[in-house]
């Protein structure tokens, strides 16, 4: 990069908001620095999706001294949870699922970025492409349900924009991507443009059929993940089905499943407009003290922590909800005490995401013993959207919540280490009820309340020296009326089915497992309580923008990857508007 250049456009961050603030600008003309604070890594050999446990030395493991952060130590103990261990190199919950030594390298070290405060689950990936190199790709749209919420139960506030003003986003974001998926007509869970679905199997049928008897749909998976191909993108591989999904934390080495480098990054480049830097850690918007804009960046380079300033016309985070909202509030000046854009004191405020843990495994008996299939040969098993709080009203709680799950044969047979014996009988057992299983777990809409918070530590530091987030957030009443009913619901369904219920999931989980952090600088028509206007740009700065979840005004239920995108492309596209026009 130039550092004598003023470029049209800083982004700081290189996940699913940077990346398509990247592609868009760009594509409009500018001249643009994207920031990110993580190496460019070789992905394909980080990943390596196809390698089978027994090629690898421990089975997938990260070597010795490595740990990754349990349920009961989240539970039980209070953040920092890296302090003061024995491990050389603490991950969060997501480096225990099996594969540890594949995403060692992408998610952080908890013991060089701690945090404080509340229990909480914090899930960070720090490398080109953020968590977009590891998601589960569930890639659904909002709607009116959502936007409009408040209208609908009282609560909260509505967003400044309606599904009508996003729809021509998300269908830019569908076609430039893909996605695969099912029409289901349903007017709180808006179709996308579909390539080819994935197929459900024999227990997911029969549940759907049972279902639809009840009002309520189970459709495919609707995976952010092109099946037929995306033609203008060299990058990208049209998915082969080759049952690597599962297998991992995550990750697709051949790019069928989205990730913003090979979707939004590269293709950026190539056009000669984009300007990447990676190992840039981001810790404060530089302020110019006559007019009060925002002029650029400054970042340390990771690895030698020298430090560095960005020129920029218009500067963008989107380095994810919480470090988008430490990078306002740490950026304090005179013109800006508080944190810049922050004159609403609603920075780091009206903190959501998604409740999770309560779920169902049932068994289908005419299942056991019938003939193997490939059932994990998929991006991913089914999603029951939402049917509580749409027409009806529910006693304990509002809003609503849907399920993710799956069923069938997969490589590592299900069940397999709830199942007692050895020997030959036990391998026979193993066999023969390996496909009839079928679970489903819900994520469901949190609350955004004004305490719901996170600050700056006034004494932890991270490795480079800068103040860490300060977490005042736990669960209400509303989640846990919620969670009661989804044990309730998922039982009944699975009931009606005719499905064997053997195991049922009560508790849940901690705060931050759903890994959909939301809201820390919403999007409204009043500065007084909103940080954002309805192209998230800050009421107070005009020429910055923060073009990621933080710009929520609610959770909704459903995964939120697909509309951060579409709201970034819908920004961007107003952005370049008005930078065209001298505006910004
Ligand atoms: C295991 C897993 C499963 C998931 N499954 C789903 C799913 O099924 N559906 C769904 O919708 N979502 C899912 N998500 C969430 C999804 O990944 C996020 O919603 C999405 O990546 C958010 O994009 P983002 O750009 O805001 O943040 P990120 O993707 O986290 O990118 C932020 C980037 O900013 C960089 N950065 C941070 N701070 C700085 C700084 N100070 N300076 C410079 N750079 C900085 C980071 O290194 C990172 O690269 C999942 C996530 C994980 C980890
Ligand atoms: S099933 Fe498809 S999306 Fe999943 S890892 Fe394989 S090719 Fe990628």
């Amino acid at each position: 990069m130039d550092l004598s250049k003023t470029y049209d456009a800083v982004i700081v961050g290189s996940g699913a908001a940077g990346g398509m603030a990247a592609h868009v600008l760009t594509a409009h003309g500018m001249q643009v620095l994207l920031l990110e604070a993580g190496k460019r890594l070789p992905i394909e050999q980080e990943l390596r999706s196809m390698e089978w446990p027994y090629d690898h030395p421990r089975r997938g493991d990260a070597p010795p001294g490595s740990h990754a952060v349990s349920f009961n130590e989240y539970t039980v103990r209070r953040p920092p949870y890296a302090k003061a261990s024995a491990f050389r190199h603490v991950y969060s919950y997501v480096g225990g699922w099996g594969g540890s030594d594949y995403v060692k390298n992408i998610l952080v070290d908890e013991k060089d970025h701690p945090y404080t405060g509340t229990r909480y689950a914090w899930v960070r990936a720090r490398a080109l492409g953020g968590k977009t190199n590891i998601w589960g790709r569930l890639a659904l749209r909002l709607s009116d349900y959502d936007f409009k919420a408040k209208s609908h139960d009282g609560y909260g506030e509505d967003w400044p924009i309606t599904y009508a003003d996003l729809a021509p986003y998300y269908e830019k974001v569908d076609l430039y991507l893909g996605i695969s998926g099912v029409k289901e007509n349903l007017p709180h869970l808006p179709d996308s443009l579909f390539q080819r679905p994935t197929k459900l199997n024999a227990a997911e049928v029969r549940l759907r059929e049972r279902l639809a008897g009840m009002g309520r749909v189970l459709t495919p998976y609707r995976a952010g993940v092109t099946t037929d191909g995306v033609k203008h993108n060299k990058y990208r591989t049209k998915c082969f089905g080759r049952g690597a999904c599962g297998r991992r934390p995550g990750g697709c080495d051949i790019h069928a499943a989205f990730d913003s480098p090979t979707g939004l990054i590269y293709p950026a480049m190539d056009t000669g407009r984009l300007t990447l830097r990676t190992n840039s850690t981001a810790y404060e918007v530089l302020v110019d003290r006559n007019s009060g804009r925002a002029r650029g960046v400054a970042f340390l380079d990771s690895e030698t922590r020298q430090s560095y300033e960005a020129n920029a016309k218009v500067v963008i985070l989107a380095a994810s909800t919480l470090e988008s909202a430490r990078l306002l509030l740490l950026s304090r000046s005179r013109q800006y005490p508080n944190g810049i854009g922050n004159s609403s004191g609603h920075v780091g405020h009206n903190f959501c995401e998604h409740v999770m843990g309560p779920g169902v495994t049932g068994l289908v008996k005419e299942l056991v013993g019938k003939p193997h299939t490939l059932d994990d040969g998929r991006p991913g098993g089914f999603y029951v959207p939402r049917f509580r709080n749409l027409k009806d009203r529910q006693p304990g709680f509002i809003r609503g919540y849907g399920f993710e799950g799956s069923s069938g044969h997969s490589m590592f047979p299900a069940h397999t280490m709830e199942t007692p014996g050895f020997g030959a009988q036990f391998k026979k057992t193993i066999r023969d009820y390996a496909g009839a299983f079928i679970s489903m777990g819900a994520f469901g809409e949190v609350l955004p309340r004004y305490e719901s918070h996170v600050d700056l530590d006034p004494v932890e530091q991270d490795r480079w020296g800068i103040p860490v987030l300060r977490f005042h957030y736990q669960f209400g009443d509303n989640e846990r009326k919620m969670a009661e009913d989804m044990v309730t619901t998922a039982r009944e369904m699975f009931e009606a089915a005719g499905i064997e219920v053997i195991g049922v999931d009560r508790d849940i989980l901690t705060e931050g497992w759903s890994i959909h952090e939301l809201g820390t600088a919403r999007m409204g028509g009043d500065p007084k309580t909103s940080v954002l206007n309805q192209f998230q740009q800050s009421h107070d700065v005009r020429n910055l923008f923060v073009v990621d979840g933080s710009s929520h005004v609610s959770a909704s239920c459903q995964n939120p990857t697909w509309t951060i995108m579409a709201l970034a492309w819908r920004s961007c596209d107003y952005l370049a508007d008005e930078f065209r026009k001298g505006n910004l």
